[in-house]
């Protein structure tokens, strides 16, 4: 080619994009499709986004439609027997021709309950709750026999990757039934994922520098978060939990918490950032107990793009004076604290394993309430713990009017086999106490809400708009309120109205604000009117 003639440089630039674009064609169509069904938790939407990143990468090809996929991958929770229940449900809803991969917390805490209930066990299982930090591990998939005939020191030492078998009666039962189910793996495995799917005879070609360190996995161009638009992302800085709180079982189904290092941290926010990310959450079970979480939140927010930072889920005892003072200096830095307190009475709070008093949690409140910026704050609270009293109760809804908290996450309390409540305690109190002390708290929580809301008429806020029907657009402050506008003649759509020059009118003025808006992005409002849980707004 003579790259000096003008002609024959530009059929040869033509004819290499004819080729790229074939080959990238021929990529999409024949790259196998895999498409991920994300149950529920934050965490598990920032797993899912890098076991997408690893999966592209071995070319494999992610998509929306799970109708159109030839793999589906459960991620899995297992926080209610009512959760489990859901994903076997909806195992039974996949067609025989998908292949099935199901990893997350359901498949690690079947296991290990299956595991310690056994007499003695022969399995190692600190391989299952530390990652594997090594670049060449044997991925072991064995029959059950094989399994049992290692002795517990040849698999403590070993670099082994468990999957599939190891994970029975599990894995067992459900192929009995679904033989379409290829693989079952811990979630901290996911950097080892093409090793296993070699093993699963896969022909793919991979980076040879693998690496297990989950943060170092980098979900680029990845969409981390439970809302449908990008501008959000989830970053993880720490994962599992050793509080062991009485009901819950976190702390078997993932294993102990681990702390990522800040310079990841804060490389993966920049990342984010870069690829037009505006809104950054940090996720951790208890995510203020990491021990540079001060550093962690101040180096994000001087970071360039950023415009909004949040944090998932506290526990009370970490908060600091300083990361509260934060709260009230930093204005990107959202101006809501979600506190879990989970009761107001000391003697429920001892029982649960939860390391704090009534008396603490509302000087925590105090101290939130004299800062001079207005921090809304919100709360988990559990009703009919073993044991709870009437008495007990009622400090609960003592506590929720102290705080005047603008939501409450309630929850009604089931026994999870494998914790500690339902070793130790009896799960005594009846479903119909148990709803109606859950209706009680409602009720206290809606006139709370409605009241706190009615402040925030006539103020302008900017939202992060997460919907946009035909007929309404929904967002969220900056202090998680969600805000509804709808178009000026309000709250009618004009199919209910008859005069037809009435409906051309509105329909022309909607068309005109609604052109501009676009999920993702900032938009101001005026408030103009507000109910318990929601606001109603106006673009101005
Ligand atoms: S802090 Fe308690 S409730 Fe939260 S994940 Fe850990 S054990 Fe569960």
């Amino acid at each position: 080619m003579n790259i000096r003639d003008p002609v024959e440089l530009r059929g040869s630039l033509l004819r290499v994009a004819n080729y790229a674009v074939g080959v990238l064609r021929f990529i999409y169509e024949y790259a196998m499709k895999f498409n991920i069904l994300i149950f529920w938790c934050q965490m598990n939407y920032a797993d899912s986004a890098r076991i997408k990143a690893v999966l592209t990468n071995c070319w494999f090809s992610y998509t929306e439609n799970s109708k159109e996929a030839d793999i589906i991958i459960f991620d899995t929770c297992s926080i209610k027997q009512k959760s489990e229940d859901k994903i076997t449900g909806k195992l039974k809803t996949i067609r025989p021709d998908q292949k099935v991969r199901i990893t997350g917390c359901m498949i690690q805490h079947n296991m290990r309950s299956w595991k310690l209930k056994a007499e003695s066990s022969k399995f190692n299982v600190w391989n299952f709750i530390w990652s594997l930090q090594t670049k060449k591990p044997e991925i072991l998939w064995m029959t059950t026999d094989e399994i049992n005939k290692n002795s517990k020191s040849n698999i403590q030492n070993s670099k082994s990757v468990w999957i599939n078998n190891v994970f029975n009666p599990v894995f067992h039962n459900l192929t009995q039934k679904r033989k379409n189910i290829e693989l079952m793996r811990r979630i901290d495995d996911t950097g080892f994922l093409p090793l296993m799917l070699k093993k699963l005879w896969y022909d793919i070609s991979y980076d040879q520098e693998l690496i297990n360190e989950y943060e170092k996995i980098l979900p680029e161009h990845v969409n981390t978060s439970m809302n449908v638009h990008q501008t959000t992302a989830y970053i993880p800085i720490s994962t599992w939990c050793n509080q062991f709180c009485a009901y819950c079982i976190v702390p078997y189904a993932r294993g102990l918490e681990k702390y990522f290092p800040v310079e990841q941290i804060v490389n993966e926010a920049k990342t984010h950032l870069k690829n037009w990310v505006k809104e950054i959450v940090l996720l951790g079970q208890i995510v203020n107990k990491h021990p540079d979480f001060i550093t962690i939140v101040k180096e994000i927010l001087q970071l360039k793009w950023l415009k909004w930072l949040r944090y998932t889920s506290p526990y009370p005892t970490y908060y600091t004076k300083e990361l509260l003072a934060l709260h009230e200096t930093e204005e990107k830095l959202c101006p809501h604290i979600h506190m879990p307190l989970q009761s107001g009475s000391n003697n429920v709070l001892k029982k649960m394993f939860r390391w704090y008093t009534v008396e603490e949690a509302k000087a925590c409140i105090d101290t939130i309430r004299k800062l001079k910026r207005n921090i809304s704050i919100t709360t988990d609270i559990i009703v009919g713990f073993c044991d709870e009293t009437e008495e007990d109760f009622q400090q609960t809804l003592d506590l929720v009017n102290y705080g005047n908290f603008d939501m409450v996450y309630i929850g009604i309390y089931s026994s999870r086999p494998g914790t500690l409540a339902a070793k130790n305690y009896s799960d005594n109190i009846s479903r119909t106490v148990k709803r109606d002390r859950r209706n009680r708290l409602n009720n206290l929580l809606k006139d709370i809400s409605r009241k706190n809301n009615e402040k925030e008429i006539g103020n302008i806020k900017e939202i992060l708009i997460n919907k946009i029907s035909k007929w309404v657009i929904e967002g969220y402050t900056d202090s998680m309120k969600q805000v509804i506008i709808q178009p000026k003649a309000e709250s009618r759509k004009p199919k209910a109205q008859k005069n037809k020059e009435k409906k051309e009118e509105l329909q022309a003025s909607s068309f005109e604000l609604w052109a501009k808006a676009k999920v993702g992005e900032f938009l101001t409002v005026k408030i103009t009117k507000a109910i318990p849980f929601k606001l109603y707004g106006e673009i101005i």
